[in-house]
């Protein structure tokens, strides 16, 4: 469920986007406020009034939700986690968190600073509505904020991994044993909710409420792959931080920055074989030269191109003992398969993908093969 998204604004160097597939949910509920719900209590105005309303609380309803992912993201900066960006899709928004918590206790606070937020603000709006008192259609807004808030808050807190009560069970059990063990029993309790959602579906369609099936049917397949796709996650971070990047990177002998293209051809590729290659510059720093660049080069001009010629300064790099976990995610996010392997003023080689991916399946195999012959 999801598509393109937008980029909406950045708050505290954190990017928010909108995901089209939220505008479904603003014209749903736009509409049904307007049609059901004002009407229904704040009698006497025009549909169009009534439209006008529902679309104001619709936006409002899409603040609370930012509100709330931006209470867990600025948690999780404050204890060193970076987070990118929020999304804002059908069923709410997702902090995009790019760690895992280095400890249970920043884990709690992380995941309980979400609907720590949502509550306080549907109490602001109780109080509110009680300064308030008059009943029109501001004070029907104030009523639907304080409504959605409470139930942002309420929802949230289902012990069901990866929602926010599911990461503070998982926590709680980590606390107690290991992260691994933690994930798998907060995504099976996941797994049941998403489950018990899709019954809730299956009964609205039996009593024929279509709109009530699809949304719990949907919610229900969105909770139950997230669950597996966060424990998954989990499973390979747990592994690819076991692991430093010097026990798997491939040492490359720097390429000479006089070499032309041709020169590098036989005596540097073939031996190596790698899609990138530090080349000595000439102010003595590290350069990169890229497969890529080396092919846009035509052919006949490989004899006169010297390779300081299509050599770019380093910049994304790992040094030999970061975990792989930290080297996956730099490819990922940066969209590469090799990162140079720096030390100090020196490049020893390269870290390829397909070694660390080779890594994770032969893991995972044995792991099975473990759990079989057990
Ligand atoms: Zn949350």
């Amino acid at each position: 469920m999801k598509f393109r998204s937008i980029p909406l604004f950045k708050l505290f160097g954190i990017q928010v986007n909108l995901d089209f597939s939220w505008f479904i949910v603003f014209f749903l509920i736009s509409f049904t406020l307007a049609e059901y719900f004002y009407p229904q209590y704040y009698p006497g105005h025009s549909f169009f009034v009534y439209l006008f309303v529902g679309a104001i609380s619709a936006v409002l309803l899409f603040v609370s939700v930012v509100l709330h992912e931006l209470s867990h993201s600025l948690v999780a900066i404050k204890h060193g986690i970076p987070v990118r960006e929020i999304d804002l899709f059908i069923f709410g928004g997702v902090a995009m968190i790019e760690e895992e918590a280095p400890s249970p206790k920043v884990e709690f606070l992380v995941a309980a600073a979400g609907p720590l937020c949502s509550f306080t603000l549907g109490f602001l709006f109780y109080i509110l509505a009680l300064l308030y008192p008059v009943d029109d259609l501001f004070n029907g807004i104030i009523n639907y904020l304080m409504f959605v808030n409470f139930a942002l808050a309420l929802f949230n807190l289902v012990p069901a991994f990866p929602l926010d009560g599911g990461r503070i069970l998982r926590s709680i059990i980590w606390a107690r044993k290991d992260l691994l063990t933690a994930t798998k029993i907060s995504s099976a309790t996941g797994t049941a909710f998403a489950y018990f959602l899709m019954l809730l579906g299956f009964l609205s369609l039996v009593q024929g409420s279509l709109i009530n099936a699809l949304w719990y049917g949907f919610l229900g397949l969105f909770l139950r792959n997230a669950s597996k796709v966060s424990y998954e996650q989990t499973k390979l971070s747990v592994v690819l931080s076991k692991f430093r990047v010097e026990q798997f990177m491939h040492t490359i002998k720097p390429v000479l920055p006089d070499e032309t293209i041709t020169d590098f051809m036989v005596h540097y590729y073939p031996i190596y074989r790698s899609e990138i290659f530090p080349v000595i510059a000439s102010n003595g720093r590290i350069n990169i030269i890229d497969l890529q660049d080396i092919k846009n080069v035509p052919k006949d001009r490989w004899d006169l191109t010297k390779v300081s010629d299509i050599s770019k300064p380093l910049e994304v790099y790992v040094s030999p003992y970061d975990t792989l976990l930290k080297a996956i995610k730099l490819m990922n996010r940066y969209g590469v398969d090799e990162l140079p392997v720096v030390y100090g003023n020196t490049v020893l080689g390269v870290i390829k993908r397909d070694v660390i991916e080779a890594l994770v399946e032969r893991f995972f195999l044995e792991e099975k093969l473990k759990g079989e012959a057990g």
